[in-house]
This record gives C-alpha cells, structure tokens and sequence, in this order.
C-alpha cells in the first residue's frame, strides 16, 4: 500500500505551499487537487458555460481532459495539454472553480482520476474532501486551518507579492464567500474528517507548520529516511 497522506483546509491555510514543503521533506509527491477544479473552471469559463446548470457541467466534465503531472518536483496542471498553472490562479477562476465542484457528476470525475494516482505512488493530496472522500482508507489526516484574519492577511502579501493590489478587505469577504460555498455545498462539503488531525496555523510560520505535519506522519508510518 502506497504511503498516502490528507490535508484538507479552507481557502488559504497554506495547504499548497505548505504541503509542498512537506512533500519535499518526505522525499515524496504531491498532488494539488485545487489546481484541478480550477483547471476544470477555467475550461468552463473558456466555454462561456453556464455553471449553474448541473446537466450542462456534466456533459462538459465528460469532454474535459485534464491532467496533473510532475515536472522537476513541481505541478504542472494541464488542459487538454496547455500548461495553464499560471492562468488559474486568478479570483475570477478561484470563484469558477468553487462555482463547478458543486456538482456531483464533476466530483466523481475528479474523485476518480486522484483515487487512480494515489494507488500508484507515495503521495500527500491536498483539497477540501481528501480525508472525507479521495483518501478515505487513509491512516494520516490532517485538517489545516488558521483564524479568517490570518489567511486573508496571509493572502493578501502573497497576491501584494505578486503586483495585485486587491484591498484586504475584498480578499476577506472573497475568501469567506469562498469558505461558505465549499462548507455549505450538498456533495462532499469541507469538514474535518472525524479521524484527522486538526492543526491551527495562527500564529505559526510556514516552517513551524511543516515541522508540526512531518511530526503527525512520522507518528502514523514511522520516521523516512
Ligand atoms: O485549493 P484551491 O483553493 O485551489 O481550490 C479551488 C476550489 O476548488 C475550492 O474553493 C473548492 O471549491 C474546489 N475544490 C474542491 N475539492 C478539492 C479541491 C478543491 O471542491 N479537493
């Protein structure tokens, strides 16, 4: 059995980067599901779909072909083979990306393509229903959260970093909108799983973070070498 780790989170608690950082020090993969729905997302966003009507968002995610592969130890999320990781990054397909994972027959697809991945390889998955659902049967959950405050500041410098002077207080109510979506959606909302691991990061570094989840899967499979 392949060594599988869960980390499931609200929009911004560090998940990607942290788990990266993780995935690293493990000496193992790691699959950023989010990058996925965005992909999809942005697709439907391409399309001019319209991502209230569930039939619709099915037919599309049949056609759909995306893919996640690793690149000297990065993702690279792919559509319909264009490298579009620097295109779905944005608010419009983060809200695009919260908007279409609604939908049931669009988790299946998903669901399916990472529960494939991860009976291949060692690998540590971040999403929102990894410990609710990708990886199920899994030994090692860990729910990463830090206060609403903390995340959006945390945001905030990231985008800041990166010449976007969206004000703080919009990356907030963005992300609590966000939040609310995922919690509140009928198929697989984010929640805890009742056997994962909650770790709050307010107040840690990036650093302190990692050391904390390397600490939690050595306790479940052992130091790695
Ligand atoms: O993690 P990230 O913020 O990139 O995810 C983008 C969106 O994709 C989330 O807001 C959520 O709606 C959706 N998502 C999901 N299930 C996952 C990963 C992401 O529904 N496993």
């Amino acid at each position: 059995m392949p060594m599988n780790i869960a980390i499931d989170g609200p929009v911004g608690a560090g998940k990607s980067s942290i788990a990266d950082l993780v995935a690293q020090r493990l000496g193992i993969l790691h699959l950023d599901t989010g990058a996925m729905y965005r992909a999809f997302g942005l697709y439907a966003l391409r399309m001019g779909a319209d991502m209230n009507d569930e039939q619709a968002m099915a037919a599309l995610i049949e056609q759909a072909d995306i893919q996640a592969v690793c690149e000297n130890g990065e993702q690279r999320t792919l559509l319909f083979g264009e490298d579009v990781s620097a295109l779905i990054r944005t608010g419009e397909v983060s809200a695009a990306a919260s908007a279409v994972s609604r939908w049931p027959a669009v988790r299946r697809s998903m669901v399916r393509a990472q529960q494939a991945m991860a009976a291949k390889a060692d690998m540590l998955i971040d999403g929102r229903d990894i410990g609710t659902r990708v990886l199920a049967d899994s030994p090692c959950k860990i729910y990463l959260t830090a206060s609403a405050e903390e995340r959006a500041r945390r945001r905030y410098l990231q985008q800041m970093e990166k010449g976007d002077t969206t004000p703080y207080e919009q990356v907030l109510f963005e992300l609590n909108a966000r939040d609310l979506q995922d919690m509140t959606r009928e198929t697989e909302p984010l929640r805890q799983a009742e056997d994962a691991v909650l770790l709050d990061t307010t107040g840690m570094t990036i650093e302190q973070s990692v050391e904390a989840i390397v600490k939690i899967v050595e306790e479940v499979y052992g130091k790695q070498s």
